[in-house]
């Protein structure tokens, strides 16, 4: 009977044992299934864009003393595999933090400002995970004579986050171009505006959006009514993000177009940011995947567009480094 006994009770543990063994069986495929799928959204897949009819060429009548310069205040690193899906995780991208300058005879304009001198301070401010470790070259200010700084009429970011605005801050009493949703993100103090909602007597200057769709965007705004400088909304990586097209007199087009992609491939190939920074930063998938569409049909259709991602030092080689200018 004891052995009996024995026996039955060393049973009844193997079966107690039996659905805990088979619980962590599950839970490492769970795991694994998991880990595939966190990994499967890094993978190269090729983004599907919709067909999208740019119409015609908008016209444009740039004044022939009109330039831009490129101002680069900076970069960040980060791997290729963070900045579009098929990126290498071993291939470091320095990522540009570059404003540009607009000379125009009715009033230059800067479009980003790059870091700033009080990046360092400005950074703090955000949560730790955003804190990019970065090299801070010659912020804007710095690099333009005091003169030159004076002819600036206006910033236009091509949206709120600390990388595009940070400048702002020293460049104080210029106002800042925001259009209606633009004036609602900062007003939110959502996560993306706490650097910008740091700086203390920012003047902004509101604009709308009163122009007729240009290259399949619905609306645009022509900033001095000759088409060299034309606005138009892009929201998906963030509310207020826009695109910044400026046409030289030599035929040359380019749109600034902010954080739509992080490099270039996310418009080649095309390729989507991985599902991890989309979340974090809270990207709406669709409208992103619209506005690449649409770039990609302009630059396609019209080569003399090139498109300027704004963290793809690539993209600014053929803007000339302020003092020297593109014409
Ligand atoms: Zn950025």
């Amino acid at each position: 009977m004891a052995l009996a006994f024995e026996g039955g009770s060393s049973f009844l543990l193997r079966m107690r044992r039996r659905p805990v063994k088979s619980a962590l069986i599950g839970f490492a495929i769970l795991l694994l299934v998991a880990l595939l799928s966190f990994a499967w959204t890094f993978a190269p897949i090729r983004l599907d864009v919709p067909q999208i009819d740019v119409g015609a060429l908008p016209p444009a009548a740039p004044p022939a003393a009109m330039s831009i310069s490129a101002l680069p205040t900076g970069t960040y690193e980060a791997p290729a595999a963070l900045a579009f899906r098929g990126g290498s995780w071993s291939e470091k991208r320095a990522f540009a933090a570059t404003g540009v300058l607009v000379r125009h005879p009715k009033g230059d304009l800067l479009i980003d400002t790059g870091f700033g001198r009080n990046v360092e301070r400005q950074l703090k401010l955000l949560p730790s995970l955003q804190q990019s470790p970065h090299h801070l070259g010659r912020p804007v200010i710095d690099q333009l004579a005091e003169t030159h700084a004076d002819t600036i009429t206006a910033i236009i970011p091509t949206h709120a986050h600390w990388d595009h605005i940070s400048g702002v801050d020293d460049l104080h009493g210029i106002p800042v171009l925001v259009s209606d949703a633009g004036q609602r993100f900062i007003d939110s103090h959502g996560e993306g505006t706490e650097v910008l909602n740091s700086f203390r007597d920012v003047s902004y200057r509101p604009y709308h959006f009163d122009g007729a769709s240009y290259l399949g965007f619905p609306v645009s705004h022509d900033m001095y009514g000759d088409g060299s400088v034309v606005i138009v909304p892009a929201p998906g990586h963030t509310p207020d993000s826009v695109i910044v097209f400026v046409n030289l007199h030599s035929g040359k087009r380019y749109a600034f177009i902010g954080d739509l992609v992080w490099q270039m491939e996310g418009l080649t190939r095309p390729a989507e940011k991985p599902w991890m920074m989309r979340l974090l930063i809270g990207e709406n998938r669709s409208e992103i995947r619209t506005d690449i569409a649409r770039m990609r049909a302009a630059t396609t259709l019209y080569p003399q567009i090139t498109a300027v991602p704004a963290h793809d030092g690539r993209a600014f080689s053929s803007i000339a480094i302020y003092p020297a200018s593109t014409r």
